[in-house]
């Protein structure tokens, strides 16, 4: 009788069973419609809000096609650039980005990677040597269980560059210290604080990053502290170019 019973667990046809069932009763849904099959469908994400200008994230004043530092800032910044694609106040997406966060929905990643690589394209950006996720803190990283923007750099690469992967370093940039998250801090000196020795680089990687160009990817950028202390590390290291991008700010 219990081997009847376990055969039958075994069965793909009661597995079957029992994934539908767990679709009935928790029906993937479309965070802003509500309908059912996807955590945001495609019609939704058609109206996904987009930044149309681009602005130089330094003086956060000129705006410039690509969000490339402006002329008037040039050497001010560690960032050769930043490209934001959406608007963080935007309901939709403070929405969508929180939720793939701190509700734990990691497949949230595939459809706004999906969109980030469409805002990328139209904006022809060349191409990085590497990509970096923005580290979390190991700690953080336990809780989550999965690095928003390691997913999304994942995502970026599949849909930018099919067939010929670009490298992926998740292991060369540590977030060393526990910080409040950037959200949370209220003025520039707080924020600079906040993230003082935050951010590390293996010294074995000094050479991987040596004049190569690089992409850093996060989720969100609220005032580019985090972007630039990151792009201020690999650029300490060597590298040419270091260009941010989010999708949104
Ligand atoms: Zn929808
Ligand atoms: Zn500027």
């Amino acid at each position: 009788m219990r081997l009847d019973v376990l055969s039958l667990l075994h069965s793909s046809s009661l597995k079957k069973l029992g994934v539908s069932l767990i679709d009935t009763l928790f029906p993937v849904r479309c965070i802003s419609c509500g309908s059912r099959g996807e955590c945001l469908c495609k019609r939704c994400l058609a109206i996904f809000p987009r930044r149309l200008k681009q602005r130089c994230p330094t003086c956060l004043k000129k705006t410039t096609p690509r969000g490339e530092v402006c002329f008037g800032c040039f050497g001010l910044s560690s960032l050769d650039g930043l490209f934001a694609a959406s608007m963080y106040r935007s309901p939709l997406v403070s929405t969508s980005i929180h939720t793939f966060k701190y509700r734990f929905i990691p497949s949230f990643a595939q459809p706004l990677g999906n969109w980030l690589a469409e805002r990328v394209r139209e904006v022809d950006l060349p191409l990085p040597d590497y990509f970096i996720p923005v580290p979390l803190h190991p700690r953080r990283l336990r809780f989550r269980g999965f690095n928003q923007s390691a997913l999304l750099a994942e995502t970026l690469i599949d849909e930018l560059t099919p067939g010929f992967d670009i490298p992926i370093i998740k292991d060369s940039l540590l977030r060393t210290r526990f910080t409040k998250p950037q959200m949370k801090t209220h003025t520039k000196e707080e924020r600079q604080r906040n993230l003082k020795s935050a951010f590390s680089l293996l010294p074995e990687s000094i050479p991987l990053i040596r004049g190569k160009s690089i992409w850093l990817i996060d989720d969100v950028s609220t005032t580019g502290t985090t972007l630039e202390e990151c792009a201020r590390i690999l650029k300490d290291a060597g590298a040419k170019n270091v260009f941010g991008i989010v999708l949104a700010r």
